[in-house]
């Protein structure tokens, strides 16, 4: 049954609140099909920067889903305003938040090395923010004229250069960054969803790593509880109109294996914000709007609940619930 047409929230009705220039993608971005039907619909529900009504698409033959149409190209500067939280994590959230993540992070960068048949010489890091995962494989043996970063945000960049960090202010596909063949590890941690064609961005990481290099890449999983609770709209994964392609560890497969890249290992990490923002929106823009109550879900600034959601999401990992992010590692073949 086609979900029921969904009315456009009266907050949205702000006029200061721009219609934005729209792409149409109207053939799957995975498999080239050019059928589909609708997944779910909403709104900016986190930022607002824009009226439109947005639309995700499954494709009919590989279930691929896709944002279409999608904002265009030269409204980037709206849809990501200089302010948008990935850029200035650490001065927003609170400090123990910070540690905690700090932590997690390391842990995740362990189990992903597992998975390394080697020691890592060389590292790049797409959507490197402020270089911590940089300073994390430097501590264990990678040094810094081969530890790369790639980051849209120009002003975190600069400390790292200084410091002698190969890091660049440019997009994986426009890239001169890195020697083919070279790499040991490459991490791209939420960033897929948000580039515009997937296919050559993964093909490029692909011809960058080194024979028996290994590609972790993490991404929103539509195959979460969260996902299915608030399926029609409010997901906070869906991160509209910001991500534009979304993956469960079937699709996510397809698209490593298309670049000649074998997946060996997927993991399920913690979407604490997935929940958070999920609840948020529901309360702020669902039927009578409880804003009071919604604050409350804000995962800037919330740090009981934030923290509440982190456990609940880790505890659901380890009982082997599929969480709502998939981290999957991918090798590239030693005979190529
Ligand atoms: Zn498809
Ligand atoms: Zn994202």
């Amino acid at each position: 049954m086609p979900p029921a047409p969904l009315p456009r929230p009266a907050e949205f009705d702000d006029p200061s609140i721009p219609e934005i220039e729209t792409t149409d993608v109207p053939l799957c971005p995975l498999c080239g099909a050019g059928h589909f039907h609708t997944f779910a619909e909403g709104y900016d529900y986190e930022l607002q920067t824009s009226r439109n009504k947005w639309r995700f698409v499954e494709c009919d033959a590989c279930s691929h889903v896709w944002l279409n149409p999608r904002p265009a190209i030269s409204t980037l500067g709206i849809i990501y305003p200089t302010t948008y939280y990935a850029y200035n994590y650490s001065t927003k959230i609170n400090p123990i938040a910070v540690k905690a993540k700090e932590m997690l992070d390391i842990a995740k960068m362990k189990a992903i090395l597992a998975h390394l048949k080697r020691a890592p010489k060389s590292f790049l890091d797409v959507g490197c923010g402020d270089g911590r995962f940089l300073k994390v494989m430097e501590k264990k043996g990678v040094s810094r004229d081969r530890d790369y970063g790639l980051e849209l945000d120009e002003a975190v960049l600069e400390p790292l250069k200084k410091q002698g960090y190969q890091v660049a202010c440019e997009r994986v596909e426009d890239s001169t960054l890195v020697p083919d063949g070279s790499l040991d590890l490459v991490t791209m941690f939420h960033v897929i969803e948000h580039v515009d064609d997937p296919g050559p961005v993964i093909r490029k990481l692909a011809k960058w790593m080194a024979p028996g290099g290994v590609l972790a890449i993490e991404t929103p999983n539509l195959d979460a509880l969260d996902q299915r609770l608030f399926h029609d709209s409010y997901w906070g994964g869906y991160h509209i109109p910001r991500h534009w392609n979304l993956y469960t560890a079937a699709t996510l497969a397809r698209q490593l294996k298309d670049a000649g890249l074998e997946p060996v290992e997927t993991m399920y990490q913690t979407g604490h914000s997935f929940w958070m923002y999920s609840m948020h929106h529901w309360m702020r823009f669902e039927g009578n709007p409880h804003p009071r109550l919604a604050k409350l879900f804000d995962p800037i600034g919330s740090l009981g609940f934030l923290a509440g959601f982190t456990l609940w999401d880790k505890l659901r990992g380890l009982f082997g619930f599929r969480t709502s992010a998939v981290l999957m590692l991918a090798r590239k073949p030693e005979n190529t």
